[in-house]
């Protein structure tokens, strides 16, 4: 099964990676949709329902206090780390992912793209200003001590779900420069990803000469575009994802497996490749000392 994406990888030189919550499941993230592509829990907080209302962000600063302990908490896992090594290995054109957890970052991706932005800041929604998410908590904490006793259980997206907790009592620190909004720097549902981020990933992916798609159903339209694109520009796309993705008839081929599982084995033929290739380059360079 995996000779399949081992031969992708020897027949593209330069492959453009968009990656979804599959991807950090073994980093102890749970994914949002089973294999039929439903949702597993309650739907992420929309943006105007986020921004409209103090109850909503009172629910949400609750359950995000709880589920970034989590976040926090997590390690790359092996399937990171190959996508990380892949980029050193000059094999990748950019890893764009829909997930807000940082994994990619701290597995040492470089030529990264954040599709979805990051729970590891906060912005005010009035003056722009910026504040680490551990200030976040601090004052999330330093409010609601009550939030330090909870235990909930969390979703991908960072959010937690809270049972027999009045989140209506929760005191919201606001921006200390404006008194504003504060809001996570993560694009929420009914939020588009900024023109810029999309525009820098188009044009790495107009310089690959493959997509592989790694844990995502692609149900949210801003990482299914990338795969339409592809198709259109006839890039081959391939993907590793356990269950139904909205790609699956234009997809060259899917693998159901386990995303560190398929990876690490590609990489453990590219790296023998790559030794064999290295050591008959300095054996053709140097004939006088055959
Ligand atoms: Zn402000």
């Amino acid at each position: 099964m995996f000779s399949l994406l081992t031969e992708f990888f020897a027949e593209h030189e330069r492959i453009f990676v968009l990656t979804g919550a599959g991807v950090s499941t073994a980093s102890g993230i749970p994914d949002y949709r089973d294999e039929h592509g439903d949702w597993k829990h309650q739907q992420p907080m929309e943006y105007q329902e986020f921004v409209e209302r103090h109850e909503a962000r009172q629910r949400y600063w609750a359950r995000s206090f709880i589920g970034w302990q989590r976040f926090n908490h997590a390690r790359p896992n092996r399937a990171h780390l190959a996508l990380a090594r892949l980029e050193q290995l000059h094999r990748l054109t950019r890893t764009v992912t829909q997930n807000v957890d940082g994994l990619h970052q701290r597995a040492g991706s470089r030529q990264l793209t954040e599709l979805h932005g990051s729970l590891a800041t906060v912005a005010c929604l009035d003056c722009g200003a910026v504040i680490e998410r551990v200030s976040m908590q601090q004052q999330l904490l330093k409010r609601n001590p009550a939030l330090a006793d909870l235990t909930a259980q969390i979703a991908a997206d960072g959010d937690a779900h809270l049972n027999d907790f009045d989140t209506c009592k929760v005191d919201l620190p606001a921006c200390a420069s404006c008194g504003g909004i504060l809001k996570p720097q993560v694009v929420f549902f009914g939020e588009s990803v900024p023109a810029a981020r999309v525009e820098s990933c188009f044009h790495a992916l107009a310089s690959a000469d493959a997509m592989l798609v790694v844990g995502s159903s692609l149900m949210v339209y801003s990482g299914f575009r990338f795969v339409r694109a592809a198709h259109n520009a006839g890039i081959p796309v391939a993907a590793i994802n356990r269950g139904k993705t909205r790609a699956d008839e234009i997809l060259s081929f899917k693998i159901s497996q386990d995303c560190a599982t398929a990876l690490s084995s590609v990489l453990e033929n590219i790296d023998i490749d790559a030794g064999f290739y290295h050591q008959n380059l300095v054996v053709t360079q140097c004939p006088d000392k055959l």
